[in-house]
């Protein structure tokens, strides 16, 4: 039962199970008037007691062996963050199930972040990388944000408007360049470059990604620390991957 039905169902499964068997043998005792039983019964509630009990104990183990191999391999080890699998995922079931809402993807990049790893070291970086996916955070939620790069995030916001994206870029923009992170009580300021794009019927990931990379390379081109949204007009945009023409658009 444990095995074929999962821990919880399992559980009261085993349960019915057990009440069944104890009551064709209470009904060979007490209708029957068979008390040869007596010895069966003990055998039955000693071993199914046992096999239930350590059945209980294995399932508990298995699922949270399992829920740990799930969370590895979604998750990004150094920031724990959702990683770029996750991200797939996240839009495999968007597509399936909620293709009716809409869909913004923001692309994050932290400005001249190798500048820091040189100056302070890769351990410092570590630590940045950290400091600042707990302030993403803190605004999208950890369902929301993607480990996609070395010093890139991903966002995805579902069933909100584009420009409510756009505002979601700006806070997340002021909130990092507004928290310096501290180490040997020196202040390293820190911003980042934003790019949206919001999803039409047809497009794949990687026609969102390549579009709002795409505002990313311009927020950096203008001079960094900006968010920068897809401008073009729906009925410009691919519906399945991105020409050269419009790449040259956008
Ligand atoms: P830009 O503003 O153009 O994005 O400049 P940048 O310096 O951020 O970009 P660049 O791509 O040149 O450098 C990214 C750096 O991120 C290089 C790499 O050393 C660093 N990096 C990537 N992954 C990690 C990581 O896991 N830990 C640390 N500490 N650094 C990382
Ligand atoms: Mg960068
Ligand atoms: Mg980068």
């Amino acid at each position: 039962m444990y095995a074929l039905l999962g821990r919880r169902h399992g559980f009261y499964a085993s349960i019915a199970i057990f009440v069944l068997q104890l009551c064709i043998l209470g009904y060979r005792v007490f209708h029957v008037g068979d008390h040869s039983v007596a010895g069966l019964l003990v055998n039955l509630i000693s071993s199914y007691c046992t096999v239930w009990l350590i059945s209980h104990i294995y399932e508990g183990n298995r699922r949270d062996v399992e829920q740990t191999l799930s969370s590895l391999a979604s998750r990004d080890a150094l920031t724990s963050t959702h990683n770029r699998l996750a991200l797939t995922t996240a839009f495999g079931h968007f597509e399936r199930h909620r293709h009716d809402e809409s869909l913004s993807l923001l692309i994050i990049d932290l400005d001249f972040f190798k500048s820091i790893n040189d100056r302070y070291g890769h351990d410092v970086g570590d630590k940045v990388l950290i400091e600042t996916s707990q302030l993403i955070m803190q605004i999208v939620g950890d369902d929301n944000l993607y480990r996609i790069g070395g010093e890139e995030f991903c966002v995805t916001l579902f069933n909100q408007s584009v420009d409510h994206a756009e505002t979601v870029g700006e806070r997340i923009r002021h909130l990092v360049a507004s928290n310096p992170y501290v180490y040997n009580d020196q202040h390293i300021h820190l911003t980042l470059s934003v790019g949206i794009c919001s999803y039409q019927p047809g497009h794949h990931l990687g026609d969102l990604l390549r579009m709002a990379d795409k505002e990313l390379y311009r927020a950096k081109e203008s001079g960094r620390n900006q968010v920068r949204l897809c401008s073009v007009p729906k009925e410009e945009l691919p519906t399945t991957t991105v020409s050269p023409q419009q790449e040259a658009h956008l």
